[in-house]
């Protein structure tokens, strides 16, 4: 899956000047160092944002002439700063890093910058610098996620009760697909926050949104229910989105404002 041959930091400096053209879209995939409760390992939105951006840059990386940069690991996680293990930038640190890359970028002949985001915790900041990196660079940025955070509009297992926001069952699913070496679900209990479900308008996904650290809910950090979690939904979640990226990328090819 690692030989498509369009990992970026695989060309020669001359070759990028050869080889992107203003049709070049790169593709920024960013993860996380941080806890995952007992069951999963830290690098887990990493390895799910890589590993789902590597299976795309495969399957259309030639028909959209796409590259793929390195994951950038270290991003914001600061709503698991209370955990030991968490290895996290702040807000104003990632801005000024996103704004570093879209500089560099901006010296190729490629135009478009897509941020693959494996880390709900970075999506609000991802999308203040997409619009800054437009402005400063004048590159055309773009914003997508392998699943969409339930605490952000996407939908979490009905288990869940729409609370399966981080470690829970799709995500303890994806792992159990994509490394079941680094799975312990015998240490996985249910951490599903009941009377939050039942609030209409302050919940996750909800009309008034809320500041909240993952230990705020119980104080191991995990909400959702990995013990729902099987190999089979992981495989089915990890196709979904690699197709749903690479159909986005075909729209991103050829975005014009609508022009
Ligand atoms: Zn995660």
């Amino acid at each position: 899956m690692t030989s498509h041959g369009r990992h970026f930091a695989d060309l020669s400096g001359p070759a990028v000047s050869d080889r992107l053209t203003a049709d070049s879209i790169i593709l920024q995939p960013l993860g996380a160092i941080e806890q995952h409760g007992p069951h999963l390992p830290l690098a887990t939105d990493s390895i799910v944002a890589t590993a789902v951006a590597e299976a795309a840059v495969a399957e259309v990386g030639e028909e959209l002439d796409l590259w793929l940069l390195p994951t950038l690991q270290f991003t914001k996680s600061n709503e698991h700063a209370w955990s030991p293990g968490t290895v996290w930038l702040s807000a104003t640190t990632l801005l000024a890093v996103i704004d570093d890359i879209a500089r560099c970028v901006a010296t190729t002949p490629a135009k478009r910058l897509v941020f693959f985001n494996g880390h709900g915790g970075n999506s609000a900041l991802l999308n203040v610098a997409s619009r800054e990196a437009r402005l400063s660079h004048g590159l055309m940025t773009f914003l997508t996620h392998p699943g969409m955070p339930a605490d952000q509009g996407g939908v979490s297992p009905a288990n869940e009760l729409g609370m399966g926001v981080h470690g829970g069952t799709d995500e303890t699913s994806l792992m159990l697909h994509l490394a079941p070496h680094l799975v312990d679900l015998g240490l996985a209990e249910r951490r599903v926050p009941e009377k939050l479900a039942q609030n209409k308008q302050v919940r996750f996904g909800g009309r008034i949104s809320f500041g909240w650290l993952s230990n705020d809910f119980f104080p191991d950090g995990y909400i959702g229910d990995p013990t729902a979690a099987d190999a089979e939904l992981g495989k089915r979640l990890f196709e979904g989105a690699v197709h749903n990226l690479c159909d986005g990328l075909r729209e991103v090819a050829v975005f014009d404002f609508g022009r």
